[in-house]
């Protein structure tokens, strides 16, 4: 597995194996690293000759200072289990060389980006997209894989590589969960002990919704109602939003269909939790 801090060293490198004809899988995330990350790094194997993993925290996606510093860094033992993944290359960028000072360019973006995650995390989904669109051009990855996990950033960076004409195909994959239901994430790590054990509910109350609609619920507005009824039973539980919405604009749904989307964010102490299923399941 070669390490490479340079982008271009990993510019030129990734340029020579495109002209071999190798074909390239790029796993974008920001370390502290988990079964989630490694289900994406396994369906990288499966399509690509090389699997590319970077690990970079990215500032300019953060609206919270404190969530930037708090955020869990682990490089070592990252590195340590994408080796063992099979992953051919990691690029461990500086913030220096990722976005050299002044920036003075930022992709914006618009429309699913701005509801959801982007009404509680302002600005968010603009890092997220110019991040990305960098990682593209340095690494040029034929397949790049997200995990549904993070659904609305998914739904972002298909629209930014289809609005900018990236030749690269976006492959979501399914949510790896803890046995308890609660999604993995990186952030689960700061969670309190009490949190961590509240922390399943926010899956329970996404299972709840599906059940309604199973059972012949089809309003978007019971639907809703069956996760507020699960999630106000805990205490010290802080509601973002918990809506039902179209998978491609994110836009709220009265008549919910089985790939309408239940998506919730929740404040458990000082962590923020996502979590989203297809209402008909996943
Ligand atoms: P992050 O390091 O949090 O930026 O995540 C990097 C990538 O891993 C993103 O595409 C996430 O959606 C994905 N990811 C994070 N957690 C999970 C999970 N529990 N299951 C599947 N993919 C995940």
């Amino acid at each position: 597995m070669q390490v490479v801090e340079d982008i271009y060293e990993a510019q030129k490198t990734f340029e020579e194996l495109r002209q071999q004809g190798r074909s390239v899988g790029l796993v974008p995330t920001m370390g502290s690293l988990h079964k989630g990350h490694v289900s994406l790094v396994e369906r990288a194997r499966l399509r690509c000759d090389v699997v590319a993993v970077s690990i970079f925290v990215n500032a300019i996606q953060f609206n919270d200072v404190n969530d930037h510093r708090q955020y869990p860094r682990s490089t070592e033992a990252d590195l340590a289990m994408l080796a063992s993944a099979g992953v051919d290359f990691v690029l461990l960028p500086t913030d220096e060389q990722m976005h050299p000072k002044p920036m003075n360019v930022l992709i914006t973006t618009s429309g699913a980006a701005e509801l959801l995650e982007g009404v509680h995390r302002p600005g968010h989904f603009d890092g997220v997209a110019t991040v990305v669109a960098k990682l593209f051009i340095i690494l040029g990855p034929g397949l790049a894989f997200f995990g549904e996990k993070d659904f609305q950033q998914l739904v972002v960076v298909r629209r930014m590589v289809s609005e900018l004409h990236f030749p690269v195909e976006v492959v979501g994959c399914p949510t790896v969960r803890e046995p308890d239901g609660l999604a993995m994430s990186s952030r689960n790590l700061r969670l309190a002990e009490a949190d961590r054990a509240k922390a399943p509910i926010v899956h329970r109350a996404i299972l709840a919704a599906r059940q309604a609609y199973a059972a012949g619920e089809t309003s978007g507005r019971g639907l809703i109602a069956a996760m507020y009824e699960i999630l106000s039973s805990v205490q010290d539980l802080v509601i973002d939003y918990a809506s039902v919405v179209d998978p491609q604009t994110l836009k709220d749904v009265d008549h919910v269909k089985p790939d309408s989307r239940l998506v919730v964010a929740v404040h458990l102490g000082s962590v923020r939790l996502i979590d989203n299923s297809a209402v008909g399941g996943d």
